[in-house]
C-alpha cells in the first residue's frame, strides 16, 4: 500500500494558468493521483528508477542532463495514465503545446506531462515497474511520491559508493604487492638473515603501503577511499580508470533531468 497523503499537497506544484493545459490546480493533480492505482493496477511503492548514464552531458544552454539508458527496460510498455484519463482532444492540445514550448526552448512552460499527477514539467524522470514490465515518465517533482524511487543525487551517491568500494576491493592487495616490486620505490636493499636481498622502501611508499594494508574494504568511509586514491595518484601509482574519472570530476551545478 502507498502511504501518500494528499492533504500535504504543496501549492508550489500548481502550474501557472498561462503556461499550458496540463493540470493547473492542485485539485486536478490530486484527482489524477487518486486515480493512479485504479488506472495502472499498481501501487507507487512498486516502482523504481530507470537506469541512466551516470556521466551527465551538457546541452547547448550549458544545462546538465542525464540520459536514460533504456537497457534495463527493453520490451517494456510505456504507459500514460494521465493522457488515458483525459479526453482525446485535450490530450492532443497538450502535446501540441509541449512540442511548441520545447521548440522555443521556453523552460518556463511545460515540455511534457507528468503521467502520475498530470502536471507539466521540463525536467523528466523515468520509472519502471519490473513485475509488469511497465515504464512511465514523471516530473522530477513527483519522485518523492514513489518511496522506492531515489532522487538523482541519491542514486549518484549510491552509484559512486559502489564504484569506489568495488575498486578498492580489487585494487588494494595487488597494489601493495606492486609497491614492493617497483625499483623506483626502493631506497636500498639489505642482506637478510636467510641470505636473500630484501628491499627498503622510500618512506612515503612504506607509509602508503602500510595505510593500504590496514584498509577494511566494507567499513572505510567513502571520503577516505577517495583520499586513498588521490594519494595513489600523487605517488604515481596506477588507479582504476573509472575511479580516476570520479575523483577528478567537477562539482555538479545542476542535477535535474531533462531531455
Ligand atoms: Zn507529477
Amino acid at each position: 500500500m502507498s502511504n501518500n497523503t494528499f492533504d500535504d499537497f504543496d501549492e508550489e506544484y500548481s502550474f501557472k494558468s498561462d503556461s499550458g493545459s496540463d493540470n493547473h490546480s492542485p485539485v486536478d493533480c490530486v484527482k489524477q493521483i487518486k486515480s493512479f492505482a485504479r488506472l495502472t493496477e499498481t501501487n507507487t511503492d512498486e516502482w523504481v528508477a530507470c537506469d541512466f548514464e551516470k556521466t551527465a552531458t551538457k546541452d547547448e544552454q550549458g544545462r546538465i542532463q542525464y540520459q536514460f539508458t533504456g537497457k534495463d527496460t527493453e520490451g517494456y510498455t510505456d504507459i500514460t495514465p494521465f493522457f488515458d484519463n483525459i479526453d482525446e482532444r485535450r490530450k492532443d492540445r497538450i502535446i501540441a503545446e509541449h512540442i511548441h514550448n520545447k521548440k522555443l526552448g521556453d523552460k518556463t512552460k511545460a515540455w511534457g506531462s507528468c503521467q502520475y499527477c498530470g502536471h507539466g514539467f521540463v525536467y523528466v524522470f523515468k520509472i519502471k515497474h519490473d513485475e509488469k514490465k511497465l515504464i512511465m515518465t514523471i516530473g522530477s517533482h513527483c519522485v518523492k511520491r514513489f518511496t522506492k524511487v531515489d532522487d538523482v543525487s541519491l542514486i549518484l551517491k549510491k552509484d559512486e559508493e559502489k564504484t569506489l568500494r568495488n575498486a578498492i576491493t580489487r585494487w588494494r592487495v595487488p597494489t601493495v604487492r606492486s609497491i614492493w616490486e617497483k625499483p623506483d620505490h626502493i631506497k636500498e636493499n639489505y642482506l637478510a638473515k636467510d641470505g636473500s636481498l630484501k628491499p627498503i622502501l622510500y618512506d612515503k611508499y612504506y607509509r602508503y603501503q602500510q595505510l593500504l594494508s590496514k584498509v577494511n574494504n566494507g567499513e572505510i568511509p567513502v571520503k577516505e577511499i577517495k583520499e586513498i586514491f588521490r594519494k595513489a595518484k600523487k605517488l604515481n601509482l596506477d588507479i582504476p580508470f573509472d575511479v580516476d574519472e570520479l575523483i577528478t570530476r567537477k562539482p555538479k551545478s545542476n542535477r535535474k533531468f531533462s531531455y
